[in-house]
């Protein structure tokens, strides 16, 4: 880690000397010029400042007070007050990941009128959840969120904040671990908890051809972002648990340069993630048109058609229908794929899933490995039997 030091010495004029930051990091207090926690180490100070007055100096790694620190936080992320399903998923590991140390639960949660998703939150055995209910908290706004983030992990001090890799999660988590000069290991895909409340943070590296393991030893909060479907939400509780403070965001943590002028939502859309069946399109289909057989056995099957990532590439399939590593985490009931290999990268993506069926003309082929049913032929021929079959009423035999 890196440590701007200020030479006041060097510095002859204190009038301009705080424009110099575009983050505003600069601040002069009784002739003194000190750097806030809003640094972002862009250098610009050492740039275009008096020579010499600013200098970046590698700090020494000082060990952390880890009792300092307690307990496994989640970021809640929701939108006109539904929880994003990824924010319970994290909360059930999050339980898990604290019940090995014996440590609390948190969970944080901004935005406007939250009444009814607190009280559904304290059916998930979180110990406390802190709200921050404001309208300038109504629409996501970086600033403020980060600020409220920030504002939390202050009086709180977990040892780990988790946060969900959707739009919001993967734009916030970042900003907050910069302020705190700490890691964040985003996509996580496997986590544990140490004894002395290190995380062990797992994910795909270098193209998914090996498994990073990463731990932030000398820092505290310790950041990781899941994508969806990665982890299980956990059972709703009958009784709701749990405690909740309410904060009032102060003035200076809502000031934004952003405004929400209109918002609207968006048509729902069904996404590969939330189907029970995905039937999977690799480039053994061999041709665009083959895709309308893949199609006619999803919606046999009330299911969802997704793809390699190569059949996205040719644009026979829109890009949020791609699964794996650079694409989308599925978790089905059921998951036919139909001509691919099996790549690391696509196993990536969806070996969560409960019952896989492969068809691929090539015995050898990785994807076998996977799965609990192998079908070896030509998918041309195979689908065709299948709706026949299918069709005939003998759904046992897919
Ligand atoms: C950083 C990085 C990220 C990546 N991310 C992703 C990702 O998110 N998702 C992804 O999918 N890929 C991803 N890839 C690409 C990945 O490495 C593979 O190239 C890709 O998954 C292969 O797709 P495929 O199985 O459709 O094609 P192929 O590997 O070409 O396999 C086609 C298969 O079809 C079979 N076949 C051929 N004809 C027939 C037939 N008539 N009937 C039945 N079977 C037949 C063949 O035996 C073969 O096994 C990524 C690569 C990198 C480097």
């Amino acid at each position: 880690m890196a440590e701007l030091i200020v030479h006041q010495e060097k510095i002859p004029d204190l009038a301009h000397i705080a424009d110099l930051c575009p983050f505003g990091a600069i601040e002069v207090n009784a002739n003194r010029v000190s750097i806030s926690p809003a640094c972002r180490m862009c250098k610009l100070c050492i740039k275009k400042g008096p020579p010499g007055a600013f200098e970046l100096v590698e700090s020494r790694l000082a060990e952390i007070d880890k009792n300092a620190w307690r307990g496994v936080a989640v970021y809640i992320d929701q939108t006109e007050g539904e929880i994003h399903p990824v924010s319970l998923e994290l909360v059930g590991k999050a339980c898990e990941l604290a019940g090995k140390i014996g440590q609390p639960v948190y969970a944080v949660v901004a935005g406007h009128r939250l009444a009814a998703l607190t009280e559904e939150l304290r059916h998930y055995g979180i110990d406390t959840i802190t709200v921050y209910d404001h309208p300038q908290l109504e629409h996501f706004r970086i600033e403020p969120y980060t600020a409220v983030l920030e504002d939390f992990i202050n009086r709180c001090k977990p040892s780990t904040v988790l946060v969900g890799g959707t739009a919001i999660g993967r734009s916030l988590a970042p900003r907050v671990a910069a302020r705190f000069r700490t890691g964040l290991t985003a996509d996580c895909t496997f986590l544990d908890m140490q004894p002395n409340t290190d995380l062990d943070q797992i994910r795909p590296a270098f193209g998914g051809n090996i498994m990073a393991h990463i731990r932030t030893p000398r820092h505290r909060p310790q950041f990781a972002t899941v994508r969806y479907k990665i982890f299980s939400a956990p059972q709703r509780r009958a009784e709701p648990d749990g405690d909740v403070i309410a904060v009032t965001p102060s003035d200076a943590m809502l000031a934004s340069s952003i405004e929400t002028l209109s918002s609207h939502r968006k048509e729902p859309v069904k996404n590969i993630e939330d189907a029970d069946v995905l039937v999977v399109a690799g480039q053994g289909i061999q041709r665009r048109e083959n895709l309308d057989l893949l199609q006619q056995l999803a919606d046999r099957l009330g299911g969802m058609v997704g793809g390699t990532r190569p059949v996205i590439e040719a644009g026979w399939l829109e890009p949020r229908r791609q699964i794996g590593l650079s694409g989308r985490t599925v978790k089905p009931k059921l998951i036919i794929t139909c001509g691919v290999s099996g790549s690391i990268q696509f196993v990536a993506g969806m070996s969560g899933a409960e019952k896989i069926i492969a068809i691929n003309i090539d015995p050898d082929a990785s994807i076998f490995k996977i799965a609990h049913t192998a079908m070896i032929g030509d998918v041309c021929e195979i689908i065709p039997e299948l709706l026949d079959t299918l069709a005939k009423g003998d759904k046992t035999h897919v």
